[in-house]
């Protein structure tokens, strides 16, 4: 009754970016079917400590477990330690077995690029010609890489950063050019993906028939687009509590610019074909705030590669 030990190395050799996307895309359609177990996340404040700690639970399709991360932005500094450190606890459902403990922080930036390219897929109007990049950190990385399995390297990549050093260092590594926010925010596809709680993107520099991921914004008060970003075409969500609490949504919802009737569906829902995609809609927003379904079903294939490859160590929680 072993339960397979994956440190973060292990996952990056277990999971490939094509096999992770087919599993986030099962995940919402069964979301989207509400054949998912999903209770909201927990959270943690720890106030005293300037972070938090969040659990978040799913079931979904034979596989249950839930992550447990925080949000401590002053460790880098203070103690030279990651300012998130996530870990995945995948359980046997029938038996509650531990089967895997693993490290999720690359899960995490693994699932949330794959999230964003799925709605790419489904909602871009044709593939894009260029993919700008608002915000060039750690989950940039792995929305170009996701974008990249999706289209091919078709695309050009459009970096922009309020740190130039960030951008730059982006570009080298995409072999894309350093360019203007408003550049960025004027590709045919959009990824946004900064900590800003005020629109960094702005409605103007938006072009006709783009799509823009919305991924930064997963807390009550943070807000990266311009309101009328998302009055000007079709918004998609990632799941209804949490897009109104705290994705991209929750600051115009609570303003009054922007209303519930108007936004058009979860991607799950669209993913099961019970609600339309993008139609004739001029622009598309897909606003993403991280479901614990798309952990689970990761953190399945990885143990089930992990199995499968003989990698990790064996521990016995129980003897
Ligand atoms: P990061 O710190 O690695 O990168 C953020 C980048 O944004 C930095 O390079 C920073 O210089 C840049 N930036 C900050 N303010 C900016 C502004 N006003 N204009 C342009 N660029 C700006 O962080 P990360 O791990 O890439 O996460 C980015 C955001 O995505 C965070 O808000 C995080 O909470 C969120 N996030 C969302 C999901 C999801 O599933 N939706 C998952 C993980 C992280």
């Amino acid at each position: 009754h072993e339960t397979i030990l994956l440190s973060r190395s292990d996952v990056r050799s277990l999971l490939s970016m094509d096999a992770a996307i087919a599993a986030v895309e099962a995940a919402f359609e069964a979301h989207g079917h509400g054949r998912a177990l999903m209770p909201p996340k927990v959270y943690l404040e720890l106030d005293a400590y300037h972070g938090d700690l969040r659990a978040m639970p799913a079931y979904v399709d034979g596989a249950a477990g839930v992550k447990w991360v925080n949000s401590h932005p002053e460790n880098p500094a203070r103690f030279d330690l990651p300012a998130v450190m996530g870990m995945y606890i995948l359980s046997d459902p029938a038996t509650a077995l531990p089967l895997a403990v693993m490290d999720a922080t690359l899960l995490t930036a693994v699932r949330t690029g794959a999230a964003a390219a799925i709605a790419s897929k489904h909602l871009a109007p044709r593939p894009p010609k260029t993919v700008g990049f608002v915000g060039c950190g750690v989950q940039a990385r792995t929305l170009l890489e996701a974008h990249r399995a999706v289209y091919g390297d078709t695309f050009e990549v459009l970096c922009a950063d309020v740190s130039e050093h960030a951008a730059r260092a982006f570009a080298d590594e995409a072999r894309g050019r350093v360019v203007s926010l408003e550049e960025a925010s004027g590709a045919d596809v959009v990824n946004a993906s900064t900590p800003a709680r005020a629109p960094v993107v702005k409605r103007a520099w938006v072009k006709e028939n783009a799509h823009v991921n919305a991924i930064g914004a997963d807390a009550h008060g943070k807000q990266e687009l311009e309101p009328a970003i998302l009055l000007a075409g079709r918004v998609v969500i990632d799941d209804w509590e949490q897009a109104t609490h705290s994705g991209e949504v929750n600051v115009p919802l609570q303003t009054g610019e922007l209303r519930r009737e108007q936004i058009h569906a979860t991607l799950g829902e669209i993913l099961a074909g019970k609600r339309p995609g993008r139609g004739d809609a001029p622009l598309t927003v897909f606003d993403s705030t991280g479901l614990a379904v798309q952990d689970v079903a990761l953190a399945r294939v990885v143990h089930a590669a992990a199995r499968e490859r003989g990698v990790g160590t064996g521990f016995d929680f129980f003897r």
